[in-house]
Parts: structure tokens; C-alpha cells; sequence
């Protein structure tokens, strides 16, 4: 779902990037055909056009990706109230009040997402901008620019991803974390895990019981790098 809200916010944006690349090729030389083929590629008014590019897109996708992270951080809240009230259930205990630790925790989840995924955006216009000079200097036609252009894209995409599904399953186990502790939980059992590669540290702590206090050197469950573990709230 993390994954969609961005792909949603950022396509139009990419499509704007790839846009200003075929148009700074054109004006330096670059044709539909390969008839004409300048070796004095303009570099600087393709600089020129890059920076006016990445400079929109963060503007439009601060602002966009904010309101989208935002609502992606009440499903995660909301998901997390569920399934911890379930599991505390279990334990005959109810949900704690809401504390600050949630609030601050969707606060940076929603910051750092963003930021991170933004922080994409210079090294794609700087990749960009090499391949349409490279282009104009070597001949290639529009076409072949934009396919080259696309496939940098991709790479973009599926790190913006990867930090989203990354991002998400963190908030996920600290709001997790946060609510067990509200309602007055101590410790945890470390639970089963939904990662196709499970770690082979993890597999050896699971069923293990650790303190909220005193996390292992890795961190709690799903703090780690496509952690899918869980922590099952356990009353002492
Ligand atoms: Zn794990």
C-alpha cells in the first residue's frame, strides 16, 4: 500500500523528468532521426534544464509525497491498534492509552520516508543528464535516449520502494512496541517471521524471551533490514 502511494506521487513527477531530458536533448541536437548529429552537445543548457527539473520536483514531491506518507502512517497506526489489541486479547489484557512515543514515532516515519525518498532525486537528474549528453554525442535518436532514460527510472523506482516497504515495517514494529508498553508490557517472545530470507540470527532468537528495555544488538523485531519478525507480548 506504501508502495502505491508512492508510485502514485512520483510518476507524474518522473514523467516530467523524462520530459525536460528529451527536450534539453532536442535542443542540443538530438533528432528523431540520426541524420543530424552534433559532436558540441550543449552541456550547460542541459545542466540548466536538470536543475530547473530536480528543483520542481522537489517542490511538488515534498509536498505530495508528505500528504501521501501521511495517510500510509494512519494505516500503519490503525493496523498496529488492531493487531495488538488482538494479541493482547489473548492475554485477557486491554489496550494502554495513547502515548507520545506513537505520535513521535509516525513523526519521523513520515519525515524520514520522505526525505530519503527525495533524496533519490539528485543522483537520478545527475544520471540523466549523462546520458542525454551522451546521446547528442553519439548520435542516438530520441527513442533510443528515452529507453535509456526509462530504464534509469526503474532503478529509482525500486529503491523508492524498497525504502517505503523498509520504512513502513519499522513504524510498524515500533508502534507495535510503543502500544505493548503503554498497556504495561515488559517482554516480549520473539515471534515467527513473514521474510522470505529469514536471518539465521533471528530463526535462533525465535521463541526466545527479551525485554521491551533491553533490545539485542540487531534491534527488536522488524527493525532490521526486511525483518519481517514479530514480538508476541508476554506477561511476567
Ligand atoms: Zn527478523
Amino acid at each position: 500500500m506504501a508502495v502505491d502511494a508512492i508510485r502514485a506521487t512520483l510518476q507524474p513527477l518522473m514523467v516530467e523528468l523524462l520530459r525536460i531530458a528529451l527536450q534539453a536533448g532536442r535542443q542540443a541536437g538530438l533528432r528523431a532521426d540520426r541524420r543530424s548529429v552534433r559532436e558540441d552537445a550543449s552541456a550547460g543548457s542541459i545542466r540548466a534544464a536538470q536543475r530547473a527539473a530536480v528543483a520542481r520536483f522537489n517542490r511538488q514531491a515534498g509536498t505530495r509525497l508528505r500528504v501521501q506518507m501521511s495517510q500510509v502512517a494512519s494505516a500503519v497506526d490503525q493496523h498496529s491498534a488492531q493487531q495488538t489489541a488482538r494479541s493482547l486479547a489473548s492475554l485477557g489484557a486491554p489496550l494502554g492509552a495513547r502515548s507520545p512515543a506513537m505520535n513521535q514515532e509516525l513523526t519521523r516515519f513520515v519525515g524520514e520516508s520522505v526525505s530519503r525518498i527525495k533524496g533519490l532525486t539528485p543522483e537520478l537528474a545527475r544520471q540523466i543528464e549523462q546520458r542525454v549528453v551522451t546521446a547528442v554525442q553519439r548520435g542516438y535518436t530520441q527513442n533510443q535516449l528515452r529507453i535509456n532514460i526509462m530504464r534509469r527510472i526503474d532503478v529509482t523506482w525500486s529503491r523508492a520502494e524498497m525504502i517505503a516497504r523498509d520504512q513502513v515495517q519499522k513504524a510498524y514494529a515500533r508502534m507495535n512496541q510503543a502500544r505493548q508498553e503503554a498497556a504495561g508490557i515488559k517482554t516480549y517472545r520473539w515471534g515467527p517471521t513473514d521474510s522470505e530470507v529469514p536471518r539465521e540470527l533471528h530463526e535462533e532468537y525465535r521463541g526466545q524471551v527479551f525485554e521491551w528495555s533491553d533490545p539485542p544488538f540487531d534491534g527488536h523485531p522488524g527493525e532490521a533490514i526486511n525483518c519481517g519478525c514479530v514480538a508476541i507480548p508476554v506477561v511476567q
